[in-house]
Formats: structure tokens, sequence, C-alpha cells
């Protein structure tokens, strides 16, 4: 039987144990963290997760919360324009405001619970859970009892055995401070009070408040979700650590900038201690290959390779994605050596749909060009327009088609207004 051990209790790490497991490997994952760790910690993402990705967990058996979490099917864009012009000094506009149908569902399931549940469910069918934080050390003893060690300890101290890959790595810096805060007691928008829907509210040269519904370890919930641009109005958490002052400076920031999404917020309450989070990380593709010290090679997993801001939202998404390109390339290869240029050669099969996922984040951090802004115009008069858009989150290629060069962008809009007559 093969032995594959894989290093990070994530999204991807616990997707590609169970489904090795499941496959009859001999699987051992190292967390540094034990399941009621994760469960009772801190949150630690969003976790949106668009039908395909859904997907990929359900193919084995893993959408163990499929039922209990809200079904989002729609997903909303509003950018704040400015005041009234009778009211200089008044609440900001919503310049821009659409909902695009999904096409299907998406879930956000709180990874304390996701992850907590499924390193259980590992353990509970024999898997060997070894709870360390791996040091480069380790990963040398490991490869040599072990066919293939994979890395998929997300943004943690492991990345700096894995290069940063220049070409496609634009940024040296975080482009955005990330505020969150899960919540219980937020209202509907009162224009679709029935409907599940992720709320992404662009605030101009300020940034980004994201507003979700999620399944979290108390129930259904929502979560406030702030990307500030680096220096600017909303780049000031760095210093909270208490929870109720961060959520109390997260309901001003929207007061102030998306007082329509704070007009339903009055009433929220933090869903538990654990439910904040703040941080930053640069965006960077890294060499999918570590060699350690000792001479053994490893595979950089999903974040570790690639980890684009979460302001796409694509992450969790990337990783069930990354789990299951490997997954099926592992299964593939048999009995073979799991040589640098399998690790390579599998990569690339992730990197064909993660590059999209790249080039579509990273254009979104940086200041729309004016085809980009008179297409999420467009959206708000030409239904078609704002339903590709969203579903654009699930697949994220089609974004080729439409959204990077204005002579595409310009042809699709004419092409989709002529349409409708
Ligand atoms: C604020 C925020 C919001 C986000 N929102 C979304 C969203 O809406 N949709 C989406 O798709 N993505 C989102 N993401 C991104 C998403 O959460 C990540 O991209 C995804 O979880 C990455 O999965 P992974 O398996 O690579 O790593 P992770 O899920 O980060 O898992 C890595 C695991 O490895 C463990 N680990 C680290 N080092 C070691 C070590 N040395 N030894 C042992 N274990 C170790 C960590 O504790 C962790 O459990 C968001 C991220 C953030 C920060």
């Amino acid at each position: 039987m093969r032995k594959i051990l894989v290093v990070g209790a994530g999204q991807s790490g616990l997707q590609l144990a169970l489904g090795l497991q499941s496959h009859g490997y001999e699987v051992t994952l190292v967390s540094n963290r034990t399941a009621d760790e994760i469960r009772t910690g801190r949150v630690m993402s969003t976790q949106c997760m668009f039908p395909r990705a859904l997907g990929h967990e359900r193919a084995l058996g893993l959408n163990l919360w499929e039922q209990q979490a809200p079904r989002i099917t729609g997903l909303g864009v509003s950018v704040a324009g400015p005041p009234p012009e009778e009211e200089p000094e008044g609440p900001l506009t919503r310049a821009v405001d659409w909902v695009g149908d999904l096409g299907g569902f998406a879930q956000s399931v709180d990874q304390r619970l996701k992850m907590a549940g499924w390193t259980e469910l590992f353990t509970e069918r024999g898997g060997q859970l070894v709870v360390h934080g791996a040091a480069v050390s380790d990963l040398d003893f490991f490869t040599r009892s072990h066919d293939l060690v994979l890395v998929c300890a997300g943004k943690g101290e492991l990345v700096s055995l894995f290069a940063r890959d220049a070409e496609h790595s634009p940024y040296r810096t975080p482009q955005r401070a990330l505020a969150v805060s899960y919540v219980h007691g937020l209202g509907h928008r009162p224009e679709l009070p029935d409907a599940e829907t992720v709320r992404c509210n662009l605030v101009p040269g300020v940034g980004e408040l994201f507003v979700m519904p999620t399944l979290t370890t108390s129930g259904r919930a929502d979560i406030l979700f702030w990307e500030g641009i680096p220096g600017g109005p909303l780049d000031v958490f760095g210093t909270v650590t208490d929870p109720a002052e961060h959520l109390a400076l997260t309901l001003s920031l929207m007061e102030r900038y998306t007082p329509w999404e704070y007009a339903r917020a009055t009433r929220v309450e933090l869903t538990d201690a654990g439910g904040t989070l703040a941080g930053r990380y640069t965006p960077t593709v890294r060499n999918p290959v570590g060699r350690l010290p000792g001479g053994g090679a490893v595979l950089g997993v999903a974040d570790v390779v690639v980890a684009n801001d979460p302001i796409t939202g694509q992450g969790a998404n990337s990783a069930a994605v990354c789990a299951a390109v490997y997954l099926e390339a592992i299964l593939e290869h048999g009995d073979r050596e799991f040589d640098e240029e399998w690790m390579r050669a599998t990569f690339a099969r992730y990197w064909d749909s993660a590059r999209h996922v790249t080039k579509w984040s990273n254009a979104m951090l940086a200041a729309p060009p004016p085809h980009v802004l008179s297409l999420i115009g467009a959206a708000g008069r030409l239904p078609p327009v704002a339903d590709r858009f969203a579903r654009g989150f699930n697949d994220p290629a089609d974004f080729e088609n439409f959204f990077f060069e204005p002579e595409k962008t310009e042809a699709y809009l004419t092409e989709t207004a002529a349409a409708l007559g």
C-alpha cells in the first residue's frame, strides 16, 4: 500500500487525505491543531464555495453540512457613489446595485466546523493523525519514510520551501487589510427579503465590504468582511485585539461607507469570542516543488503554491479544485515513483485553471479600468450580464471572454443589448 504524508488539515489537506484514504492509500495527516482546537479557535476565512468546488466535495461524500448551510443563489454588486447633491455631507448612495443569479447554489461552512469534522472523520476511518507543527527537518525525515509528501500548510511558514514565481506574482506587498466579523442578527436587504445572497460592496479608492450567509458553530450566521486598501480609512484593525471593539469598528465603517448595509446591521452581535479575524498577506505564486536540505522533494498544494487575495473569494474553491486534480493525478500514477517531473506535471494541470483565478483576482485588486466600470454598470441594466458576472465566480476562466480586454467587453455588451432588443 502506498504511503502518503499530508501536512496541514485545511481545505486541500483534508480533502486529499480523505480522498486518498477512500482509495486505500495509507495516509498520515500532520496537523498543528487537534479537531477540538480548530472547532473552538478563531475563524479563518469566509470560505464561500461555488457549485464546481462543492461538487468536488460531494463527489467524495464530504458535503456533510449541505442540508444545514444556507443555499446562496445570488451574488450582488453595489458600488458606492457620492452623497446626493442637495446633501453633500450626507450618506453615500449606491451608483450601481444589482444581483446576478449563480445558476446553482454556493455555500459557506465555517472552516472551524468543517475542518474539525473532517479531521474526526479521517481518524474514525482509521487514518493516522499526528498533532504537530511540522518543521523542515521533519519533512526531511518523512520523505524517506513515505512515497509522497504533500505540503498543504496554507500560508504558514513552510511556504519558505517554495521559491516565489516572480513572473506570476505582480505584487510585493499585501494589497488589502482584511477584517472579518461573524454575526447573528443581520437583517435581509429589503429589496430581496427572501434570497440568500453574497453582497459585494465596492467603495472606490477605499476598499470592499463583502456580506454573506454562513453556517457556523452556533448555527446560521452572516459574515461582514472588510477589505481595505492599505493606509486608507479601512486599514484600522491592526492594533484591535478586543472582538467587541473589532465589531464596533466594522459597523462604524459600514455606517460611513455602506449605509445601505449598515441599515440591516444595527442589531447584530458576534457569534462567539473567536468570531473575528484581521490580517493581510501578499498574493504569491510559488514554484510547486520544495527541495529539502536532505535532498528529498515535496509537492506544494493550494495556498502554499497559489495564494490569491480573497477579494474574489476563490482560495477555498481553488484548494478544492487543486485537491481534486492532485488526487486524480496520484491515482493515475499507480505504483510509479512520484519524482520531480511528475510533481511539476501535476501542478501544471492545476495551474491550467488556477491561472485564470490569479489573473482575475490580481486585476480586481487594481483600480478598475473604464471598460470594467462600464461592464459593472451595464449589469444593472442587462440581467444576463449580471448573471454571467456572478457565474464567473464559479468559473473564472470565462472572464477571459468579456472582462480583461476593452474590445471584448464592448462586443459582449453590444451583443447582449441587441439580443434583449
Ligand atoms: C479573510 C479571508 C476570507 C476568505 N474568504 C474566502 C471565500 O469566501 N472563498 C474562498 O474560496 N476562499 C476564501 N479565502 C481563502 C481560503 O480560506 C483559503 O485559500 C483556503 O482555506 C486555502 O486552503 P489550504 O488548504 O491551502 O490552506 P488552509 O485552509 O489555510 O489550511 C492549512 C492548514 O495547515 C495548518 N498548518 C500550517 N502550518 C503547519 C505546519 N507547519 N504543520 C502542520 N500544520 C500546519 C494550518 O493550521 C491549517 O489548518 C479567504 C481567506 C481569508 C484570509
